[in-house]
């Protein structure tokens, strides 16, 4: 073998995998066997790639290559079910990946968005025993982007992820919950530590071995952005891609970059544009997550603002009181003052869902995400 040869397979698409195979004078349909061994079974190293033969196995070890699937260090289990993984890339670094089984973070409101896509696929009603998990995947080690209720912010950022880190955190999870797509129903939503649309084309390739490989449907992925407008119509001009959903926050510019400083670079005007000019297929739309901050952004004038904000825009708002940590000096808003947000948002016809927080207790939720060190620390 030449020394061509890439350390880690996973993050590798059927493309590259046969350019490695023909470089290594093995046949072409190899590639097609290490894509399945890497994203459908799920393999956690070569040894166990038992449908490639033994002599090629041995040659791309005394190469040097591996799998490259990251190692779970620590679980933090939650009082709900949830599960915070703490997971070790190959230069030590760590990011977070969530496990929330029956679902991301939970909604209520006018019926579930659960229940509802089951109407949509033919039930009245969830069937008895009916669960679904939500994966929560990071996309960069810390984040750059600062916003100011946000614990991952602290960290500032250290790197991108890989294309096979993002898919790896992914398969690592699977591997440990027993739990195996297609034939399990899984979602994925890219609201983990980092911003998305930063590291952009990694994300982008990580979602096509997602669908291609482990059998996850992109109907089944949302990605979360701060608001990196151009990305927003590059993702829009993908053919292969998950629902999008904006982190907004604040109906207002004022406000907006007080808590989230790069609207100063991308303001509402030119988000709100990029919103509407979104392709939206057939019984999708856009998803305004809307963090409630204590008599900050919470009053039901904001409401009636985000309202009219998004006027027109086939959309849902979901809303996430505050979810505190240490280091963050907004408070979290009463019970009542989330229900009467929501109730300013339905009664102006825009539907708007309460998250309940998952796994607070083991700083799991939204923009809790922080390296586990640190957090003890
Ligand atoms: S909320 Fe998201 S984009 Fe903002 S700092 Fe936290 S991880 Fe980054």
């Amino acid at each position: 073998m030449n020394q061509q040869m890439p350390k880690n397979l996973l993050g590798l698409d059927l493309q590259e995998l046969a350019a490695m195979v023909v470089a290594a004078g093995e046949p072409a349909y190899r590639a097609q066997q290490i894509f399945h061994a890497l994203y459908s079974e799920r393999v956690p190293s070569l040894d166990q790639a038992t449908s490639l033969s033994k002599e090629f196995r041995a040659a791309l070890g005394a190469a040097g290559v591996s799998v490259g699937m990251p190692s779970i260090q620590k679980r933090f289990l939650s009082s709900d079910g949830t599960v915070r993984y703490l997971i070790e890339l190959s230069d030590s670094e760590t990011v977070e990946t969530v496990w929330m089984p029956e679902g991301d973070e939970g909604e209520t409101g006018d019926g579930s968005e659960a229940g509802e896509e089951l109407a949509r696929e033919g039930f009245e009603r969830p069937p008895r025993g009916w669960r679904r998990t939500t994966i929560c995947v990071s996309s960069q080690v810390g984040c750059a982007v600062n916003c100011q209720f946000c614990l991952t912010a602290l960290l500032g950022v250290k790197r991108n992820l890989t294309a096979g880190e993002i898919v790896g955190q992914v398969i690592a999870v699977l591997r440990d919950q027993n739990v195996s797509p297609p034939n399990d129903r899984v979602n994925l939503v890219f609201m983990g530590m980092g911003e998305p649309f930063l590291n952009f084309e990694n994300f982008i390739k990580a979602v096509r071995l997602l669908v291609a490989g482990v059998g996850i449907t992109e109907s089944r992925m949302t990605v979360s952005t701060a608001g990196i407008v151009p990305r927003i119509y590059d993702l829009a001009a993908e053919p292969v891609r998950p629902k999008l959903a904006i982190s907004l926050n604040a109906p207002n510019d004022d406000l907006r970059t007080q808590i989230m400083p790069l609207n100063k670079k991308w303001d509402l005007e030119k988000l709100i544009a990029a919103a509407r000019e979104f392709p939206l297929r057939n019984r999708e739309r856009l998803t305004f997550e809307y963090v409630l901050l204590r008599e900050i952004n919470d009053s039901e004038s904001h409401g009636r603002e985000l309202a009219e904000l998004i006027h027109g825009l086939k959309a849902k708002v979901n809303l996430i009181a505050l979810n505190p940590g240490p280091g963050i000096e907004f408070k979290t808003p009463e019970e009542l003052r989330v229900l009467e947000f929501q109730k300013t948002l339905t009664n102006a016809g825009v539907p708007a869902y309460i998250r309940r927080p998952r796994g607070r207790d083991i700083y799991a939720a939204c923009g809790q995400l922080k390296r586990t060190v640190e957090v003890a620390s």
